[in-house]
């Protein structure tokens, strides 16, 4: 099993001459990453077993590692790694930058040390040698006084997602684990580039793939033109219910929904009315995602009005309360607190017995007891820890309107960027990063990760208590996006 450590890190490598810490790193890391001070001692002075160019060596190489960290750059010290004030130095360094530190310890045995030693071309001095290996047992103690973040011994290292780091160490209980998760698929960006005469086609592929590809559901925005969050304002954004209906008529499994609607942009009965039709023309395959808006902004450039939260509260819950009213049978009235109706007729009904409405935000008071109350569904943002709490909330909330919490299905939207292997993942990092932003920043913003690291992170989900986990793919105008995450949408399905 390798260990996955977050990028980006400062990693020291800690051992003597000969215990193998060049070749490992050389073998676990990009060239660029390692600052080895045998290598700067070869620039500057004869070789790199030049001991007068130390000095010079050891200089340039705590300026590079300085330079390193300040942009969050992940740095792999290879020097012996015995000196404890250069070691505290650069531990400094990197928390000072905001980025965890390591130290991996090279324990190879003396007796191989010195067999590698004697077929050296230029070999260490055996009396140097052997003060080294008695000197390591010292150093080990003294590396639990310099601050390092985790101390391993030489082991297979994988650099990943900060998050997918620490899904891998935390223990997921038995059980809770890879069986029955359900995935959907969020498109919140539309700028494929081509023609807009193939902008249908481009989109009913995406939802082709995505069903082909075992996503459960596909989302859209509820916006009129890019959220700041995700891109540029002339970015193309088309009408949502518009969109899910044409998808409608080119899939045949897969569910529908905007995530989420905002209860100001239409009115509430034009909406269900909207989701109704939606729900016999995809054959029952409607859901409704639902939330009280935010973007101020957005509503004043086109002139819509936007009332204070407590009113757009009021909205949502009597959206909430009316919708089944208006796809149930008859022509009931409505007395809400923003709107009253006399004559909730809706024909043709919903195929489904309740189209499921899932209530977008977390907040603890209002949003999260109207999902106990009235929904089918939420969805939450966060890391997992985030999410196990808003979890409790929800059970509490549950309890006092005497719900079964099993009711309700816990979503949560995350970015998910996946490959085969990680040289392909690096590979299509590099080509969607910007030039100023790392590689590391980059996956970690995205959550790019191999398959194995996607099941790692979404067990985490799963064990925080989301059952449907809903991703947003940096990639997704790439080809293959959609398919490299099948597997894990495969691997994570199961009985
Ligand atoms: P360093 O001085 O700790 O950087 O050690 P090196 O990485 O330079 O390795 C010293 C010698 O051991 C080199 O000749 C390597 O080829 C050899 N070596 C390093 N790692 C291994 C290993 O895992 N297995 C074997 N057999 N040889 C290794
Ligand atoms: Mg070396």
């Amino acid at each position: 099993m390798e260990l996955r450590l977050p990028a980006p890190c400062l990693i020291v490598l800690v051992g003597p001459s000969g215990s193998g810490k060049s070749t490992w790193a050389t073998g676990t890391f990009h060239n660029t990453e390692i600052v080895s001070s045998d290598f700067l001692r070869g620039m500057v002075g004869t070789g790199e077993d030049d001991q007068q160019a130390s000095k010079t060596a050891f200089s340039i190489l705590d300026q590079i590692v300085a330079e390193r960290l300040g942009r969050k750059l992940t740095t792999v010290i290879d020097t012996l790694g015995y000196n404890q004030d250069s070691r505290q130095r650069w531990v400094a360094m990197a928390h000072d930058a905001g980025l965890p530190a390591f130290a991996i310890v090279f324990e190879t045995s003396a007796a191989e040390i010195e067999l590698r030693n004697s077929r050296r071309l230029r070999s260490t001095p055996k009396s140097v040698l052997s003060k080294q290996l008695r000197r390591l047992h010292a150093v080990r103690d003294e590396l639990a006084e310099d601050g390092f973040d985790q101390i391993h011994v030489q082991q297979q290292v994988a650099l990943v997602a900060p998050q997918i780091a620490s899904s891998s160490q935390t223990p997921t209980r038995d059980g809770q684990t890879s069986t029955g998760h359900s995935f959907g698929l969020m498109v919140n960006r539309f700028d494929w580039g081509g023609d807009r005469e193939d902008f249908a086609l481009r989109l009913a592929a995406i939802a082709q793939r995505a069903e082909s590809a075992g996503f459960r559901d596909l989302w859209v925005m509820d916006h009129f033109r890019q959220i700041p969050q995700v891109g540029r304002v002339w970015e193309d954004m088309p009408e949502a219910y518009t969109t899910l209906s044409y998808l409608a008529g080119v899939t045949s499994t897969i569910r529908l929904g905007a995530l989420v609607t905002a209860v100001t942009h239409r009115s509430p009965v034009l909406l269900g009315k909207m989701l109704a039709t939606l729900d016999v023309i995809s054959r029952g395959r409607a859901n409704l995602g639902l939330g009280i808006a935010w973007d101020a902004k957005e509503h004043q450039a086109y002139g819509i009005p936007f009332p204070g939260t407590p009113q757009r509260y009021e909205i949502l819950e009597d959206t909430l309360e009316m919708l089944p009213l208006l796809w149930g049978k008859g022509a009931p009235s409505f007395e809400g607190k923003s709107f009253t109706a006399s004559e909730l007729v809706c024909y043709p009904r919903p195929i489904q017995e309740q189209i499921p409405i899932l209530v977008g935000g977390s907040g603890e008071q209002k949003t999260l007891r109207l999902v106990a109350r009235r929904a089918q569904g939420c969805n939450l943002f966060g890391r997992p820890e985030a999410i196990a709490h808003k979890v409790e909330v929800i059970q509490r909330h549950c309890a006092e309107y005497g719900r079964d919490p099993n009711q309700i299905e816990i979503t949560h939207l995350v970015d998910a960027m996946t490959a085969e292997d990680r040289e392909t993942l690096r590979h299509r990092v590099d080509q969607l990063r910007g030039r100023s932003v790392s590689a590391a920043a980059f996956g970690a913003r995205h959550n790019a990760g191999t398959v194995d690291d996607q099941v790692v992170h979404f067990s985490a989900y799963r064990a925080a208590g989301a059952r449907h986990s809903i991703v947003v793919l940096p990639d997704l105008h790439l080809e293959d996006s959609i398919e490299s995450f099948a597997e894990v949408i495969q691997r994570m399905s199961g009985p």
